[in-house]
């Protein structure tokens, strides 16, 4: 179950699933990516900084993301990772974010194991199956057992404001009889990317996933969207702390 909470003053949102790690959403109330918001880049500088040292943590490592299917494993000597939207770390201490603004953010953790993942998932890299992969990496190079996988799919656009053409529909629905991905309107769709990428997630055998019901077009006053705000908007973040074991 997902419920807001308070991170030293900021409003984030976390699970119950993992509610005593340091892994969890960010709100408009705590920024850490202007992007186009020229007005907000101070702020997300000033809470950059304030994050790493509430968490005791040095660089924050990052990527620039392309909704691409490419995942990095993170290595101590590099913080920042061109053209990826997935990174994988099990360095005690080691911080990473990735931003959002509707795309599905996605965190995978194993406390067994204390390695987990962060995933940027838009339609395009939920096309090209992401989290599937991400979640198939940390089990084959990390030795990880699905079954001590925890999945975070957390606030993204819904099914009632991600509409598209049937060019999108296409590539994203593969099997067209899976009537609970999708609703039709006339020449419209409306997907359900969250299900979507939990399917993926279930495939590779993780069962233990929370699903974040929240819309950020619906609640752009909460969380940054794309869509409702027309492009003009900074970013929401998913942050993950490892733990030292
Ligand atoms: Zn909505």
């Amino acid at each position: 179950m997902f419920y807001f909470d308070d991170f030293y003053g900021k409003k984030i949102l976390k699970s119950t699933l993992l509610s005593d790690y340091d892994c969890f959403f960010t709100t408009r109330n705590f920024v850490l990516t202007p992007s186009n918001r020229e007005d907000l880049k101070q702020e997300a500088d000033d809470n950059r900084l304030f994050l790493k040292q509430k968490l005791g943590c040095g660089d924050i490592i990052t990527a620039k993301q392309t909704h691409s299917a490419n995942v990095e494993i993170v290595s101590p000597a590099q913080s920042f990772y061109d053209n990826t939207d997935g990174l994988i770390s099990n360095i005690p201490d080691s911080l990473m974010i990735l931003n959002f603004a509707d795309c599905v953010p996605i965190i995978l953790y194993s406390k067994h194991d204390n390695t987990g993942a962060l995933i940027h998932a838009g339609w395009r890299g939920s096309a090209l199956e992401i989290a599937k992969k991400t979640s198939k990496i940390m089990q084959n190079k990390f030795n990880i057992k699905s079954s001590n996988i925890i999945a975070l799919i957390g606030p993204s656009i819904g099914k009632c404001c991600f509409e598209t053409g049937e060019d999108v529909f296409l590539q994203l629905i593969k099997d067209t009889s899976m009537t609970n991905l999708y609703t039709q309107k006339g020449n419209k769709f409306f997907i359900d990317l969250k299900l979507l990428n939990k399917y993926q997630l279930l495939d590779t055998g993780i069962i233990n996933i929370d699903i974040c019901d929240y819309c950020t077009c619906c609640m752009s006053d909460i969380f940054f969207s794309y869509r409702k705000e027309k492009g003009i908007t900074a970013r929401h973040s998913a942050v993950m702390k490892i733990k030292r074991g």
